[in-house]
């Protein structure tokens, strides 16, 4: 096992976009970060663009949406570090074959929701008992405003008319996951929170979004190092916190 004095972060989906530049901005806080990714080419395609940055990068191999291979991450992680101080929730599907309620193909809302959803639950699960070693641990799950039921549900919000019935929903579940685990948690050194990144221009969307992944890393960034409990168990975005 290594010397364990700097902080160890793992990053989901992290080969690129949000993901990506999550895992520079905390490796340029000195902190080792694992780039965790389902492919072994763009995962270390990613980690190696990392390290010539400076940064100390490693890829670890890890498809949220398999059971074997998130044990395997999380065992390899014990047996390197002993712990990890940071785990980002963050990679995440869309579907050409979701949509509104009445139409969604149902196929894909169940795979969404394997990613999106039993994903981050099984990872989270997966690594606590590193994370409970940790003297500060922080968990971030890369939420969307488009995972809030309030929002959903406000014909003046510019989100409103967005029904995508798999994708929103797995978000409004990993909201839901945020609230419990942070109460489940509240008594141990342990804080969680929901990060909303904003609209970014990335694969899910087709570079649609007018933020950079650059400008989106930060509220999820920020969340991952805060320095008290002073946010835990909230829903957090540039601007503030975002209703449920
Ligand atoms: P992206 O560029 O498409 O990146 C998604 C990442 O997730 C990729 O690294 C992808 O890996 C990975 N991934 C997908 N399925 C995976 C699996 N089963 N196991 C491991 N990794 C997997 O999308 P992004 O915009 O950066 O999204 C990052 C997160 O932010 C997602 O949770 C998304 O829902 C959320 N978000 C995005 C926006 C936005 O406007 N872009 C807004 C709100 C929230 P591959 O390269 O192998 O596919």
């Amino acid at each position: 096992m290594e010397n364990g004095s700097k902080r160890v972060a793992l990053v989901t989906g992290a080969n690129k976009g949000i993901g990506l530049e999550i895992a520079r901005q905390l490796g340029r806080e000195q902190i080792i970060v694992l780039v965790g990714a389902r492919d072994a080419v763009r995962g270390e395609a990613a980690a190696g663009q990392l390290r010539s940055d400076g940064i100390d990068a490693r890829f670890v191999h890890l498809d949220v949406t398999d059971t074997a291979s998130i044990a395997q991450a999380a065992a390899a992680i014990g047996a390197s570090h002993g712990r990890l101080d940071i785990l980002v929730n963050n990679a995440g599907i869309g579907d050409s074959a979701d949509g509104a309620p009445g139409k969604a193909d149902l196929t894909a809302v169940r795979r969404i929701f394997d990613t999106n959803f039993f994903g981050p639950l099984a990872v989270t699960q997966a690594m606590l008992p590193w994370l409970r070693k940790a003297p500060a641990a922080r968990i971030v799950n890369m939420s969307s405003s488009l995972g809030s039921i309030a929002i959903n549900g406000d014909a003046t919000s510019p989100y409103y008319a967005v029904r995508l019935a798999g994708y929103n929903a797995s978000k409004a579940a990993l909201n839901m996951l945020t609230v419990q685990l942070a109460e489940e948690l509240r008594d141990t050194l342990i804080v969680v929170n929901a990060a909303c990144p904003g609209y970014v221009a990335t694969d899910l969307n087709g570079y649609s979004g007018p933020l950079t992944p650059q400008e989106a890393a930060a509220t999820p960034v920020r969340l991952a190092l805060l320095p008290d409990r002073e946010i835990h168990g909230q829903f957090i975005s540039a601007q503030g916190p975002v209703r449920w």
